[in-house]
């Protein structure tokens, strides 16, 4: 254990951020590191506590509780606390493949099941994860690692997503010749052209994929199997396939005026502005925020990275359509600790709206009735009413139009990030796939096996749209089941 009485001398620090107002003029990173001092004091708050349920990986109520990589927590804090960075080093890539992406964009379950916060603020574990790999490729400890014996076993890896990466990066280590096939022109999945640069720079995706090429894996881009690549040439050159195709088919809103010009899926918005950022091209981007009212209709990770983007792109206003109520300021008594805290906070980009224009940009309760178009046939507004949330005949919560509350947004611009409905049809229907009650592929969270021999599933593709934390922790165990089939026996953990 790093400080025993460290969590009751240090108050939690986290990361230096360039102000909301400086950093919306770009689309860089925003989150610096602190001093290697600092980082040391902020680990020697752990408290190595008997039951870390910072490393348990539970599902509790539905949302995740503690890391699902099992990251050894308690134990790089205190290597990190004692400033032994390389042991920390190595004591975190046991569990954890990708941490650069985690320690950038992962909303940290770990955090909110830290014992310190039961009553005081958790460790920043996730900045300290960070600092641990960045670290360690400053210090040149990471190098491209191949295999020392190669198997005489081809695999495939479909989608260059987290779970497609963690799949290929352990199937590799085994020995196996993997080649991983991507439809887009670069690899990375949502890594790559979902989550946009301000959270992750493009930059620290590219680096992985370098090493990861160094060490052997094979990338083959611009190749949609089952499309322009046949998915019967996939069969019959490898011995087994990792399929982790994403849950990327969006959630419509077929509402009167759905047809109007400049209403577009979030993802389109977003993948088309990190594409014309990597050419080199100014914005505004094809579909441009830039002096335009804006309406997003969704809350989550997706919408929230619309709102950064649209401000970024210097829209003229936004709203953030939620139809859930505004969580609390602190834990509701049905949301204990070591749950997912379901508290009201404000993310990166509403900070930003918050700042720029003086308020929270997102409306709460509200849902859109339809979309209202001028004479060109674009949109000019979003018709939207209050909602109130009641207990419905089926004992389950819905939503309740609240009489009398219809009012119209402004909006040449309107973003739908209302999630998603799975992975995409076309490879699943070609090779007969079972699909689960949700449209997911169907594989156990046991064996990732699908329905058709030789073939397995993970990440998005499995469990639906999730985490990045999830996709790689699927990605890895999936590799492990993989390796079982072709060898009769694993050494991969
Ligand atoms: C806008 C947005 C923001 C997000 N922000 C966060 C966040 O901050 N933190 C977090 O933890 N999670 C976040 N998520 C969720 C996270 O990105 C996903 O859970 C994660 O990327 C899933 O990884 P995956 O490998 O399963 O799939 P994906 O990342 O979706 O990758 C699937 C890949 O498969 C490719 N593909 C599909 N079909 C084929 C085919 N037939 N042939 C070849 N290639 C194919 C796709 O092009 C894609 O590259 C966000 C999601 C979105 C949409
Ligand atoms: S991957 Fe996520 S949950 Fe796991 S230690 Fe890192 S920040 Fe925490």
């Amino acid at each position: 254990m790093g400080k025993i009485t460290g969590f009751l001398e240090y108050a939690r620090q986290t990361a230096p951020e360039r102000t909301p107002l400086l950093r919306i003029a770009d689309f860089q990173e925003f989150s610096a590191l602190p001093s290697p001092e600092e980082l040391a004091t902020q680990a020697g708050r752990c408290m190595d506590c008997g039951v870390p349920y910072c490393q348990s990986g539970l599902m509790l109520h539905g949302m995740t509780a503690g890391c699902p990589t099992h990251n050894l927590i308690p134990e790089w804090n205190d290597l990190v606390y004692r400033g032994a960075w390389e042991e920390a080093l190595g004591r975190l890539l046991k569990t954890a493949s990708f941490p650069e992406f985690t320690g950038r964009v992962c909303p940290a379950p770990c955090e909110g099941s830290c014992t310190v916060a039961l009553n005081a603020q958790a460790v920043t574990i996730k900045q300290i994860e960070r600092a641990i790999i960045e670290r360690g490729f400053e210090a040149g400890w990471i190098k491209p690692q191949p295999p020392v014996k190669r198997t005489d076993k081809k695999v495939a890896i479909i989608g260059s997503g987290p779970s497609g990466l963690a799949a290929a990066k352990q199937l590799n280590a085994a020995g196996h010749h993997v080649t991983v096939f991507e439809r887009d022109d670069r690899p990375g999945g949502l890594l790559m052209y979902g989550i946009p640069n301000m959270k992750l720079d493009k930059r620290i995706v590219e680096r992985r994929i370098a090493l990861m090429q160094a060490e052997g894996i094979e990338f083959v881009c611009n190749a949609e199997v089952g499309a322009n690549y046949p998915a019967e040439q996939i069969r019959q050159h490898f011995d087994a396939v990792v399929l982790c195709i994403g849950a990327t088919k969006p959630r419509d809103l077929p509402i009167p005026g759905r047809n109007l010009a400049n209403i577009h899926f979030a993802m389109d918005f977003l993948r088309e502005n990190t594409r014309q950022l990597l050419g080199g091209r100014a914005v505004p981007a094809p579909i441009s925020a830039h002096d335009r009212d804006v309406v997003v209709i969704g809350g989550g990770d997706t919408g929230t990275d619309c709102v950064a983007t649209a401000i970024r792109q210097k829209c003229r206003s936004l709203v953030q359509l939620e139809i859930l109520e505004q969580s609390p300021s602190v834990r509701a008594p049905d949301n204990p600790w070591p749950e997912y805290p379901r508290v009201y906070k404000l993310d990166y980009a509403h900070e930003e709206a918050e700042q720029l224009w003086g308020h929270d940009p997102r409306d709460y309760a509200v849902t859109a009735k339809s979309f209202v178009g001028n004479a060109k046939g674009e949109v000019a507004a979003v018709n939207v009413v209050q909602v109130e949330w009641t207990v419905g005949p089926d004992g389950r919560m819905r939503p309740v139009e609240v009489p009398g509350t219809e009012r119209a947004l402004p909006a040449q611009l309107v973003l739908l990030a209302m999630g998603y409905l799975g992975p995409e049809d076309q490879l699943l229907d070609q090779w007969s796939i079972a699909r689960d009650g949700r449209s997911n592929t169907q594989a156990s969270p046991d064996s990732y096996a699908t329905s058709i021999d030789g073939i397995f599933a993970a990440g998005d593709a499995r469990r639906g749209q999730s985490l990045v934390v999830w996709a790689i922790q699927e990605g890895r165990a999936a590799a492990r089941e993989c390796d079982r089939y072709l060898m009769g026996t694993t050494d991969l953990p």
